[in-house]
C-alpha cells in the first residue's frame, strides 16, 4: 500500500493510467500511476529508477477516479489498490452481440420508444427546482422524498434526458438489477437500448469488460446498475440518481466497504453534476442533511394514480394467543386474505427470514443446535433437510437424537418463509402460491420467472423475504400481510427501528396500485412500537422526529459515525487481547473519557468464523473528531495487520450495514 516511483518515456503516461512494471523480486506487477513529474524526486538517485514496462490505456481510469480513490483510502480505511480497482474493469474483451442481448433479456422489454407522459404538479414543481443545476452546470444534492407511486420514476427520467440533451451523462443506481427490472424496463423503453448501458451482476467477466469500454468510450448516455455502477467510466457526469437510496444494499460489504451515496456526492462534486437521492422512506440520515440544508429537500405526496395509500391494520398476535388461535394467520389476516381471492385480487405474504423454522431444539435438555463455524442458531431448511448457517451457509443433516442428551426430543421452533408456504398451501389448497427468498432464486432466471408467474396471474399468493418488498409495480395487488412485523426490531442495531419502519413501508406500497385502496395487515407482537405505529398510519415525520430524538441521545448517525473495529485470530485469546490492546491504545490517544464512546470489545455476534475468532470494538466518532480518528485507526490498523507481536489482524467497517 505504497507508492513507487518509475521512469517512463511514453509521452502518453498520465495519472490514472494501468501500468505493468518490475517489482524488485516479484517479477511483473501492475499498478495505477498516482502522479507524474518531469523530474525524479530528490531523494532518489535517477540512475537507478527502473522504466514502467507496459502502459494499458484500454484499462486506465480518470484523474478524477484517482483522487477520489485516495479519499476512499482514507474514509474507508481500505488501501489504494483496493479503491481503485472499482474503477478499473475485470476480465478481458468478449464477444459483444451476446452481451447486449442479454442485457435486453434482464430487463424484459424490447426496443420500444415510450413517450413521456405529461407530468403531474408535484413533478413539475420538483423538476422546475432542479433545472437551473442541470442548465448552469452546478453541483447539487437533492432528497425527493415520494410516497409509493407519486411517479419518482417518471422524475429520474425526466432528469435524465434534460441531462442527456446537454451531452452530459446520467448513472442511475438500483438497490439490486433483478428485483427492479421495471425501472430497467422504463428507461430502455423511454431512451432506447443503445443510450443505455444496464451493469448487473449477471453478466460475466468478459460481457462486463465490454460495456465497461462502451461506456468510456461514450458510446451511452445513461448507467443503470447496483452499487457498483457508481464507479462507471463517466468522463461527464451531468447526474447520479439513486432510487429507494435507503437500501443497506448501498453499503459495500467487502473492501473497500464503501458507502454508495458518499462516493456518488465525490463524483458528482467533482464533475459539476447534480445527485437525486429517491425514497418513500429516506434514511434518517439523508432527511437530517436535508433539514440542516446540505441537501435540498424535494417532495411528492400524491400517488400519480390518486389512490389513497393502503389501509393498515394492525393485529396484535399476543391476543391472537389468549384467545387460543396458535396459527401464524390471525383471525383478521386469515378473513381478508379469504376476502381478497374471492375477489380475484392477489396477495403478498411477507416475512423477513427464510428457511423453515430458525430454531432447532431439544424439548427435553434445550440445547440449541449451533453452527460450528460462527456459534450463531442453526436454521432448518425442510425441503433440504439440512441445518444451514446463513451467516456462513455450513450445511449439515439434522441429527436423529439429541447430541445433548440423546432423546429424540429434537423440534423446530419459529417461522420462516418456506414454512409460512407450507401453511398457507394447506389452509388455501385452491389458490396457486409462489415464493421469492435466496433459496428458490438460486439459479439465473428463478427470480425473473416468479416475478412473471405473479404478474400474469398465475400465482395468486407471492410468499417472500425482503426481495418482495422492492420496487414491484402489480397492479392486481388487493392485500398485503405482514406475518411478524417486529422481527427486524430484536436486531441489536441502531437502525433497527428505521428498518422496521422503512419494510412495513415498501412492503405496504405494493398493494393497492391499481385503482382501489390496497390492504395491508400487520402482525406484530409490539404492537405500540413506535416504527410501527407510525409505518402503519403512513406518518414518516412522526417517526423521523421520534428517531432522531433517540440518536442524537444516543450520539448515534447522523450525529457522528459508527466505527466497527473487529479483531481477528485463530488464537481466541490472542483477539481478545488483541482488541483490549487496541481499546488502550485509542484511550491513550484520545484520552480517557473517550472509553464513554466506545461500546466493547467483546465477542461478535459470530464470534467465529471460518478459523477465525473475532472480537468487536463500535467507537461513536463524533463529527469533529472523524479527521482524528481517520488517522489514528489507520496507524493502529497498519501496525496490528503488518506487525509481528501478536498474530491477529484487523478490520474497520465505518457505519456498517449490519452490527452481526
Ligand atoms: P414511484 O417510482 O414513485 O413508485 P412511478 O414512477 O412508478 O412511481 O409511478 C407510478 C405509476 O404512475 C407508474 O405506473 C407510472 O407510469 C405512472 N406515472 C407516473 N407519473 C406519471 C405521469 N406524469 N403521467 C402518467 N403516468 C405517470
Ligand atoms: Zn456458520
Ligand atoms: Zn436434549
Amino acid at each position: 500500500d505504497n507508492f513507487f516511483t518509475y521512469a517512463c518515456d511514453d509521452d502518453a503516461i498520465r495519472v490514472g493510467c494501468r501500468v505493468t512494471v518490475p517489482f524488485v523480486g516479484q517479477g511483473k506487477r501492475t499498478g495505477y500511476v498516482f502522479a507524474v513529474g518531469d523530474e525524479p524526486p530528490q531523494n532518489l538517485d535517477g540512475k537507478k529508477i527502473r522504466f514502467v514496462a507496459e502502459v494499458d490505456a484500454s484499462r486506465s481510469v480518470s484523474e478524477d477516479a484517482v483522487r477520489i480513490a485516495e479519499w476512499m483510502r482514507r474514509r474507508y480505511f481500505c488501501r489504494y489498490i483496493e479503491a481503485i480497482s472499482c474503477f478499473a474493469p475485470a476480465g478481458a474483451a468478449s464477444n459483444r452481440k451476446k452481451k447486449r442481448q442479454s442485457a435486453l433479456e434482464a430487463s424484459g422489454v424490447s426496443e420500444a420508444s415510450v413517450l413521456p407522459p405529461e407530468l403531474t404538479q408535484e413533478q413539475t414543481i420538483a423538476l422546475a427546482r432542479v433545472t437551473p443545476y442541470v442548465e448552469q452546470e452546478r453541483y447539487g444534492v437533492f432528497l425527493l422524498h415520494g410516497v409509493t407511486g407519486s411517479g419518482k420514476t417518471e422524475f429520474y427520467m425526466r432528469v435524465a434526458a434534460a441531462v442527456a440533451a446537454r451531452g452530459r451523462q446520467v448513472i442511475v443506481l438500483v438497490p439490486e438489477i433483478s428485483l427492479t427490472p421495471q425501472v430497467v424496463g422504463r428507461f430502455i423503453g423511454r431512451f432506447g437500448s443503445d443510450r443505455v448501458a444496464v451493469l448487473h451482476s449477471k453478466l460475466s467477466a468478459g460481457e462486463r469488460f465490454d460495456e465497461w469500454t462502451r461506456i468510456r468510450n461514450g458510446e451511452t448516455d445513461i448507467v443503470i446498475g447496483a452499487r457498483s455502477a457508481v464507479f462507471a467510466p463517466l468522463e461527464n457526469i451531468g447526474a447520479v440518481i439513486v432510487d429507494e437510496e435507503h437500501e443497506t444494499t448501498y453499503k459495500s460489504d467487502m473492501a473497500p466497504k464503501y458507502d454508495t451515496v458518499e462516493v456518488a456526492i465525490k463524483r458528482a462534486a467533482r464533475a459539476r453534476g447534480l445527485v437525486i437521492l429517491g425514497s418513500a422512506t429516506p434514511s434518517i440520515i439523508s432527511m437530517h442533511r436535508a433539514e440542516t440544508g446540505l441537501y435540498q429537500l424535494l417532495t411528492m405526496k400524491k400517488r400519480y394514480n390518486a389512490t389513497p395509500l393502503p389501509k393498515a391494520r394492525v393485529v396484535d398476535m399476543r391476543r391472537e394467543l389468549e384467545q387460543g388461535n396458535r396459527s401464524i394467520f390471525s383471525s383478521e389476516l386469515h378473513a381478508r386474505m379469504e376476502i381478497a381471492l374471492s375477489e380475484r385480487k392477489q396477495i403478498i405474504l411477507f416475512l423477513n427470514r427464510r428457511g423453515y423454522s430458525p430454531f432447532i431444539s431439544c424439548r427435553k435438555c434445550g440445547y440449541v443446535m449451533r453452527c460450528a463455524e460462527c456459534d450463531i442458531s442453526m436454521t432448518y431448511h425442510k425441503q433440504e433437510e439440512r441445518a444451514i448457517c446463513h451467516f456462513c451457509g455450513k450445511r449439515v443433516p439434522v441429527p436423529e437424537v439429541c447430541p445433548a442428551c440423546g432423546s429424540g426430543y429434537l423440534r423446530y421452533f419459529g417461522v420462516g418463509t418456506e414454512k409460512v408456504e407450507e401453511l398457507t398451501r394447506e389452509i388455501f389448497p385452491d389458490a396457486a402460491v409462489g415464493r421469492l427468498d435466496l433459496d428458490t432464486s438460486s439459479k439465473k432466471g428463478d427470480i425473473h420467472r416468479i416475478l412473471k408467474d405473479f404478474e400474469k396471474g398465475r400465482t395468486r399468493i407471492l410468499i417472500g423475504t425482503q426481495m418482495v418488498a422492492k420496487g414491484l409495480d402489480f397492479a392486481n395487488v388487493g392485500l398485503v400481510g405482514i406475518i411478524a412485523a417486529d422481527v427486524g426490531l430484536n436486531i441489536p442495531d441502531f437502525r433497527s427501528a428505521e428498518r422496521t419502519f422503512q419494510l412495513i413501508t415498501q412492503v405496504s406500497g405494493r398493494s393497492g396500485r391499481g385503482t382501489e385502496v390496497g390492504d395491508v395487515v400487520v402482525q406484530t407482537y409490539a404492537p405500540d412500537n413506535y416504527a410501527i405505529i407510525a409505518a402503519v398510519k403512513h406518518r414518516y415525520r412522526a417517526f423521523y422526529d421520534t428517531e432522531l430524538m433517540l440518536r442524537r441521545h444516543m450520539k448515534y448517525p447522523p450525529f457522528g459515525d459508527v466505527v466497527q473495529v473487529t479483531v481477528l485470530s485463530e488464537d481466541g485469546i490472542a483477539a481478545s487481547e488483541g482488541a483490549e490492546a487496541l481499546q488502550e491504545e485509542i484511550l491513550s490517544a484520545f484520552g480517557r473519557s473517550e472509553k464513554q464512546y466506545i461500546l466493547g470489545p467483546h465477542r461478535a455476534a459470530i464470534p467465529k468464523m471460518g478459523d477465525e475468532y473475532r472480537y468487536r470494538m463500535y467507537i461513536k466518532v463524533r463529527p469533529d473528531r472523524r479527521r482524528a480518528y481517520e488517522k489514528t485507526l489507520a496507524v493502529l490498523k497498519k501496525k496490528m495487520n503488518t506487525g509481528k507481536e501478536r498474530n491477529c489482524r484487523m478490520i474497520i467497517d465505518v457505519n456498517p450495514f449490519s452490527l452481526m
